[in-house]
């Protein structure tokens, strides 16, 4: 393992009292490449990139060589935000009760999807989206068994828009030792939900999205994908297995099919709405690893596009960053009915 003596006192991460969550500190690590400024892949970019740290059989920056794989490849991060090399803190810097800090302990790691620089996974095929779903499902298993770890988010960050690294089709996973705040916040709702109504607050959920209709996008034998009633983004879209899972590693095989499915024919439809390859920031929700029984727990994806409609960004602004709280311009109602209203079979899948 490398040492990292001067990642001392600048990779941390820092209790914050008044939100009760962790804020990772990584400002060692600012060196790392950067791609993302030449846009998010498509067809103007080449299959294979010399200059791609993502690309099979490239050197990437800390010299480790990617074998020429032929379909999904996972590797540690070489500049990870969280990772088994972070320092430890001295004891002496926890004098201050309030002011607490940690090791930014973890496991990082990058999934690309397909060796093609070009590509995007709404583009894939269908039995290459079933390898990713796959890989996220093995990923979550050894991560599950891994001493230290107690959560993986797994999340891709689409297109340029959003800030993505590198245009190479990827997601990454952040293994951490704490819970992130959104899955915390959910787990603390279905807890009081099962206090006070002795139920499932996904049930309930899931109930009243079929009741109404309106907001569903689409759906198959084993899964199904809306815009929730309480959608903050324009096209914040959720996928949910059909039946309740807490994490990733307690699917089956036609389930991990169901819902790559799924997940393929969102991303499609989303493209097919901008016109070209939607930008988004996607995240995985599911139980802790570890640590307790989360039967309550029902994992979904989360798709939260920066669009308010095509072409158009929404600014997060004072009442977003400042407040919160989301005002939003759109109705779910109506995006989902864009999201269902196009011509699906006339994607074009990559050859
Ligand atoms: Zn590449």
């Amino acid at each position: 393992m490398p040492d990292h003596p001067s990642a001392l006192g600048r990779w941390e991460q820092r209790w914050h009292p008044l939100r009760r969550e962790w804020v990772v500190y990584c400002a060692h690590r600012n060196t790392r490449p950067w791609s993302g400024e030449r846009g998010g892949g498509g067809k103007t970019s080449p299959a294979y990139d010399a200059k791609c740290y993502l690309c099979p059989r490239n050197t990437r920056a800390q010299g480790h060589v990617n074998p020429d794989y032929r379909d999904v490849f996972v590797f540690d991060n070489d500049y990870p935000v969280v990772g088994a090399e972070a320092p430890e803190i001295p004891g002496a810097w926890n004098a201050r009760p309030l002011y607490r800090r940690e090791r930014a302990a973890g496991l990082a790691r990058v999934v690309c999807f397909d060796p093609r620089h070009n590509v995007t996974l709404s583009e894939m095929k269908l039995a290459g989206v079933v390898r990713v779903m796959d890989a996220w499902r093995s990923q979550v298993r050894e991560l599950a068994a891994a001493p230290g770890i107690s959560f993986a988010l797994i999340f891709e960050n689409k297109g340029e828009m959003v800030g993505v690294s590198s245009p190479h089709p990827h997601c990454q996973i952040y293994a951490t030792g704490f819970t992130f705040k959104h899955i915390e916040m959910e787990l603390e709702a279905v807890a009081e939900h099962r206090r006070e109504r002795a139920g499932n607050l996904f049930a309930a959920i899931l109930e009243e999205e079929r009741r109404d209709g309106t907001r569903i996008v689409a759906e198959n034998e084993h899964a199904i994908a809306f815009l929730p009633f309480f959608a903050r983004w324009s096209y914040e879209t959720w996928i949910f297995p059909k039946k309740r899972r807490a994490t990733l590693a307690e699917l089956d095989d036609q389930e991990v099919a169901g819902l790559a499915a799924l997940y393929q024919e969102v991303t499609r439809r989303l493209d097919l709405v901008e016109g070209s390859s939607f930008p988004y920031v996607m995240s995985l929700y599911q139980a802790p690893l570890k640590g307790g029984a989360y039967g309550d727990y029902h994992l979904h994806f989360v798709f939260l596009p920066p669009l308010r409609s095509p072409g158009l960004k929404k600014f997060p602004a004072g009442p977003e960053i400042g407040g919160g709280n989301f005002m939003s311009d759109t109705l779910p109602e109506d995006k989902a009915r864009e999201l269902r209203s196009v011509d699906l079979p006339s994607f074009k899948e990559a050859p």
